[in-house]
């Protein structure tokens, strides 16, 4: 069977257990997973969720509508955290989000530098929450040129945001938004991308992929996000598995499958 990697869920979240969904992933070839955090309670669930599943890993970070939450112990715990398990592989989502606005500007990129730093200094990779927001972050992500680069996950900014990233080493994270009907931008973006800097994810529960539009996501479709990607590429569903599991394996630094 065609293995794959679903670079960012929230099992957390999920309708179903995480048992269930990890099972359910399984089953249709999602052999490993990224669960990624946001707040506090996520950071708990993430690091005990990488014990108990050998085929979880994880990021500690705080997401941009949280970000008034960060303080200097919360930046102790995740540094401690990322140092004590070597399954927590990177610093996410971290960002910069302009479209709810549930935290002031000035506070995500304060929170935003300040978790770009300790990214640095742990030398982890990053999962980028960015939306709407594409001057700042370019500017920030200027600043502070994280070493050991990132992903823009969930990737839906201009076709010149993509160019850029990409230039700087970046990597996008591709998920169901590329099968709606108005995504024609994105899939621009998808047709051109270099394949060795692509990653998939479900960003489950959200953003499920056509046909399956109003029911809750999950890891286990990352198959149908990936088969719409093949098709949109010209290519072949095992030539695309392959190469966007070796770019997760290489930005994370995640082992070789087993
Ligand atoms: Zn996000
Ligand atoms: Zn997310």
């Amino acid at each position: 069977m065609t293995s794959f990697i679903d670079t960012h869920c929230h099992l957390d979240k999920l309708d179903s257990t995480p048992e269930e969904a990890v099972n359910e992933a399984k089953d249709v070839g999602v052999q490993r997973m990224l669960t990624i955090s946001v707040d506090e309670p996520s950071l708990d669930f993430v690091s005990n969720a990488v014990q108990q599943f050998p085929e979880v890993y994880g990021s500690v970070g705080f997401h941009p509508h949280d970000a008034s939450a960060m303080s200097d112990s919360l930046e102790n715990k995740i540094r401690q955290l990322a140092q004590e398990e070597e399954k927590l592989i990177a610093i996410g989502e971290i960002g910069l989000d302009y479209h709810y606005l549930y935290c002031p500007v000035e506070v995500q990129q304060r929170v935003f530098r300040q978790q770009l730093m300790l990214a640095e200094e742990l030398n982890l990779p990053v999962v980028m929450h960015s939306r709407e927001a594409e001057a700042d972050t370019l500017k920030i992500l200027k600043e502070i040129p994280v070493k050991s680069l990132g992903v823009a996950h969930s990737f839906t900014s201009s076709f010149e945001m993509a160019r850029t990233l990409v230039e700087m080493g970046w990597y996008l994270g591709i998920n169901g938004i590329v099968t709606f009907k108005n995504a024609e931008d994105l899939r621009e973006v998808v047709r051109w991308l270099p394949l060795e800097k692509m990653l998939l994810e479900t960003d489950s529960p959200f953003l499920t992929p056509v046909p399956f539009r109003g029911k809750p996501n999950k890891p286990a479709h990352i198959p149908v996000i990936a088969n719409f990607i093949a098709e949109l590429r010209d290519i072949s569903l095992q030539e695309l598995a392959e190469q966007t599991n070796e770019n997760a394996q290489r930005l994370f630094k995640l082992p070789q499958e087993s």
